[in-house]
């Protein structure tokens, strides 16, 4: 009998310590500081993240004019209601498919993308120097098979968005964008220079 209540209070034990590792471990992923999460169980946005789209003017398409690009956007937001209606199409609904997401799988529900197109010359345009700019904007490129698509995701996957997690804000890379746009003035190549920014 004493041998079964020592091995109880060894499992009770071990059982202990197992609830409080689990609970540590808990704490540890709320407070990971590395996952640099701004929002938690962020809801449904219902526009586009004002943070994202600051750095989209500011720094995306103002450095793209320097260099020659006349972009506007053409799509932003879109609700899943949108999304599954886009997605439908050439699926389950006659057309061409045009949308490769499904609902809750595109950065644009919720907020984080944009798609662009030059008011001139339209989507006959340096891809790889647009690229480029994005990137010196901390966006991220929809790649080969998506050209006009650029996102800001910072590290999460688009299931940690789904399950309300946001990237961090971000910032302006030259801190005279800020300026140039609330002055109505357009940024120049000097500026860039002066910021330290490549050429593109
Ligand atoms: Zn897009």
């Amino acid at each position: 009998m004493d041998g079964t209540s020592g091995f109880l209070k060894f499992g009770t034990g071990y059982f202990v310590i197992f609830l409080f590792l689990i609970f540590a471990l808990g704490i540890l992923y709320f407070f990971n500081p590395s996952i640099h999460i701004a929002q938690r169980m962020a809801p449904l946005p219902t526009a586009e993240n004002p943070n994202f789209l600051n750095q989209v003017n500011q720094c995306f398409i103002a450095v793209a004019s320097v260099y020659g690009y006349d972009l506007r956007i053409t799509a932003g937001f879109r609700s899943m209601a949108e999304q599954a209606q886009i997605y439908q199409q050439g699926r389950t609904v006659d057309g061409h498919i045009i949308s490769e997401a499904a609902p809750g799988h595109s950065l644009h529900n919720f907020g984080y993308a944009v798609d662009v197109a030059d008011r001139v010359k339209g989507y006959n345009i340096n891809w790889t120097r647009l690229i480029s700019i994005a990137s010196y904007c901390h966006l991220e490129s929809g790649g080969t098979g998506d050209l006009p698509h650029f996102e800001y995701r910072g590290g999460l996957t688009t299931d940690q968005f789904l399950l309300g997690l946001r990237p961090s804000p971000l910032t302006l890379p030259c801190p005279v964008m800020a300026d140039r746009s609330a002055t109505g003035t357009p940024l120049t190549l000097p500026d860039l220079k002066a910021c330290g920014a490549p050429k593109f």
